[in-house]
């Protein structure tokens, strides 16, 4: 796990009181999220895009959608009455890159009114070497990017299409790019001096052998942790994995495949897959007290 001795001490000051990144401050510091983003520019095989992108949140949960006015007011009243709240990130429903305006316009106006909340963002990668410099100009220093594969022939049984230069692209051609993408946004982030954790999900009989080359390829370009979350796949979920029947690995499997990349670099095992608009202390949810009706009326 991420405790102090595995990190570097420039980077263990940058996230001990993130409450995502440090095992310590999970108990003390609160994250929330707001469900901004709707439009994806991906489809993953794990996803029915009823619900949350799967990427970074529990799947199966419904957001509330908020407009960037609607989620800079919940911030402020978050904020208030939660004092341990820290983190801002924004994970969902969709892909955030994929909804550049609202994205940045949300972290606009929570830079304008609470500058000491720290920003976060979720995604796919598929847009990000686009976005790196606005991303540095607001200041966000947390960004996780889901990568499951540098191999787009592993790739394009994961990903069915991906929507890139007003093109629609499939099979292993859609991969090709989401990788390079991926990997070329990660190599911009961390040249700039901006923190990246990558999340993978293990699909077994997918990509859980690959997923120790995914590894190696993201710390050698300055990935500082990586988090192997499970496919949580059900078929009422309606994804084509969980109708397919595409199990998710077990407990041992997923520590096996974490315990064999730990030599390599930190990896991430206290993570919870929080919802979109997951609210409070990590494993906690008061998401249900910040309802958009409940945050119009407050002053
Ligand atoms: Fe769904 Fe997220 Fe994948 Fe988009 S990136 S298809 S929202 S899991
Ligand atoms: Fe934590 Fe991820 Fe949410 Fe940021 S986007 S607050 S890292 S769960």
């Amino acid at each position: 796990s991420a405790g102090q001795g595995d990190l570097a001490p420039e980077i263990w000051e940058k996230v001990k009181n993130h409450p995502c990144y440090s095992e310590e401050a999970h108990h003390h510091y609160a994250r929330m999220h707001v469900a901004v983003a709707p439009a994806c520019n991906i489809q993953c095989n794990y996803c029915n895009r009823k619900y949350d992108c799967a990427n970074e949140s529990r799947p199966g949960v419904v957001s509330e959608k908020l407009t960037p006015e609607q989620a800079a007011k919940k911030v402020l009243a978050v904020a208030s009455t939660i004092p341990q709240m820290t983190v801002l990130g924004i994970a969902g429903p969709g892909d955030p890159l994929a909804n550049p305006e609202k994205t940045f316009k949300t972290f606009q106006l929570i830079s304008e009114t609470a500058p000491d909340i720290k920003l976060c963002l979720s995604t796919n990668g598929l847009a990000l070497p686009d976005h790196v410099d606005t991303i540095k100009a607001f200041n966000v220093d947390h960004v996780t990017i889901t990568i499951n594969m540098v191999d787009p022939d592993i790739g394009a049984e994961i990903y069915p299409w991906v929507f890139f230069n007003h093109k629609r692209y499939t099979g292993r051609d859609a991969a090709k790019i989401l990788t390079e993408r991926q990997l070329q946004g990660l190599e911009m982030l961390t040249e700039r001096g901006i923190l990246c954790k990558v999340n993978s999900v293990m699909i077994p009989g997918v990509n859980d052998a690959h997923l120790v080359e995914v590894n190696k390829a993201v710390k050698s370009r300055g990935a500082f942790l990586h988090n192997i979350m499970p496919l949580i796949s059900a078929p009422e979920h309606g994804t084509v994995f969980g109708l397919n029947g595409q199990r998710g690995p077990t407990a041992q499997e997923l520590k096996a495949l974490q315990d064999s990349c730990e030599g390599e670099m930190n990896m991430m095992r206290h993570c919870r897959q929080c919802r979109a608009d997951a609210v409070g202390l990590l494993g906690e949810d008061r998401s249900a007290e910040f309802t958009t009706e409940k945050i119009m009326t407050m002053d």
